[in-house]
């Protein structure tokens, strides 16, 4: 039986890319203008690989929404903890180290955004100090650090020397935060996924796979926030 693939993306972009989603769905990233025929000859190259994907992904499951209710289950730097109301907060949201998360009853509606900035400002503290460590040994100096709620790309780079990360990186464990960092630092030199840039990364993160491969088990299936 041949697999189809479930949406297209189109979006500037140098080459075809194939992913599977948790539960399972087929995603093709193209080029702009790919013709038709040229996916269809792709995805039926991709068969195998496809369908192993397939198996993988339809056991995860697929990515739940943040509701902020008493008693959830909070990710932080790859661990999950109790979200508690309670009827005053400091800021409306804090996180006690280690033991749970505080949300003032109140501020409810705009627990979510709360979150999100929450997440927001660990990822970029624990982040900028990554890229000052590394860009120190490294001498890859990024010209600019942002951080954006991109849901599925943990970390990208601009054409002018800066490197973007989500916020959602401070959903997982801080190893692999330190692995998203240091790839996009390699990304400074390297602007592809050649074994040059794996080579380069491997370099100055010696056994990141383990954190890659975390990433890639579990990440899309952490909890979304909006
Ligand atoms: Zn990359």
């Amino acid at each position: 039986m041949t697999v189809r693939a479930d949406e297209v993306v189109f979006s500037k972009r140098k080459r075809l890319a194939i992913s599977v989603l948790p539960g399972g769905k087929v995603v093709v990233r193209a080029p702009l203008r790919t013709s038709r025929a040229m996916i269809e000859r792709f995805v039926n190259a991709s068969q195998d690989w496809i369908e192993k994907a397939k198996t993988r992904m339809a056991r995860l499951p697929l990515p739940g929404e943040v509701a902020m209710r008493e008693g959830e289950m909070i990710w932080y730097l790859g661990k999950t903890y109790p979200l508690h109301l309670a009827p005053k907060v400091k800021g409306g949201l804090v996180f006690e180290p280690d033991k749970y998360f505080l949300l003032q009853s109140d501020q409810q509606s705009r627990g979510k955004q709360l979150l999100k900035a929450l997440y927001r400002s660990e990822t970029r503290r624990l982040a900028s100090v990554m890229v000052e460590y590394y860009a120190a040994r490294s001498g890859l100096k990024p010209t600019s650090v942002r951080i954006n709620s991109a849901r599925t790309r943990w970390g990208s780079c601009s054409m002018k020397g800066g490197v973007n990360f989500s916020l959602r990186l401070a959903m997982v464990p801080i190893s692999c935060m330190e692995y998203i960092v240091v790839h996009e630092l390699a990304h400074l030199r390297q602007h592809n996924h050649s074994s040059a840039f794996w080579e380069l990364v491997g370099s100055i993160l010696p056994g990141y796979q383990k954190e890659r491969q975390w990433l890639k088990q579990f990440g899309l299936s952490l909890p979304l926030i909006d």
